[in-house]
């Protein structure tokens, strides 16, 4: 969607709003990043916080980038990131919710976020929500169209620490209406018993909070699933090396069983 704020809201030297990436890749799964960067736009003056803010996961899912870019290349599958902070706007979370440009996070509040109006709510969307999934909805009808089976992969991930608690999961999967991939991932994650694997933990989907799946996975009543892998584990290049190469394994035994079902359901 071209939208004639952008221009004013992003320089020629800033990075687009969302990065499309290996688009004609052969997998089945499509995989999305909604969380991906940090990044703020200029115009908006880093929110009005300071930088060690937007490096905290209030601002993005650490270390989830550089998984799902190992994943897409390892099986080969097309990727949807976003290219800016869920504190400008979520591209998770519906416009509607209170979330989707939160005053506060985690306990810090967000200065910019502060009494935004109508309008101003209106072009954060336009310019940072819309077109990527606009981007997402289009490669979805242009598989649909070409008789394509797709599973849907949301990569996240979650901090070790919230609400004073800790958070004993590695690796947690989230679904709701589809219980195709969800369970199946925990179960082939299982057999490492070193694992331990939320089934709907630390989240699950819902579709108050949640958008990518519930929209663009269930609604097609695509199989589909989120995934979230613990920060501490992604912090450095190696564990996101890691992870990606087990959530590729777990995806690669399941997916010959998810197909079988869901490319009936989607021919009849
Ligand atoms: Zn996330």
């Amino acid at each position: 969607m071209a939208d004639p704020s952008t221009d004013y809201w992003l320089a020629p030297s800033e990075p687009p709003s969302f990065t499309p990436h290996n688009l004609t890749g052969t997998s089945p799964c499509v995989l999305l990043c909604d969380h991906a960067s940090n990044r703020v736009p200029q115009r908006l003056k880093a929110l009005g916080l300071p930088a060690s803010e937007l490096e905290r996961h209030i601002a993005w899912d650490i270390g989830a980038r550089g998984v799902a870019l190992q994943l897409s290349q390892l099986l080969d599958a097309p990727l949807l990131m976003s290219g800016y902070s869920r504190l400008v706007i979520d591209c998770n979370r519906p416009l509607s919710s209170p979330g989707s440009i939160t005053g506060t996070s985690d306990g810090t509040l967000i200065p910019a976020n502060q009494e935004l109006t109508a309008q101003e709510r209106a072009e954060r969307a336009a310019v940072f929500f819309h077109p990527y999934h606009d981007a997402i909805r289009a490669l979805l009808d242009q598989r649909q169209a070409e008789g394509r089976p797709t599973v849907l992969v949301s990569v996240h991930s979650f901090t070790g620490q919230f609400g004073g608690k800790s958070r004993p999961w590695h690796v947690g999967l989230a679904y709701h209406r589809d219980r195709s991939v969800g369970p199946a991932l925990i179960e082939a994650l299982r057999r490492d018993p070193m694992l331990c694997v939320g089934d709907n933990e630390p989240y699950a989907v819902d579709d108050a909070s949640d958008y990518a799946i519930p929209v663009h996975g269930e609604r097609r009543e695509l199989p589909c699933a989120l995934v979230e892998i613990r920060q501490d584990l992604l912090a450095h290049e190696s564990g996101q090396h890691l992870w990606a190469g087990r959530l590729a394994e777990a995806l690669r035994t399941v997916l010959p069983n998810i197909l079988t079902p869901s490319s009936s359901r989607i021919a009849s």
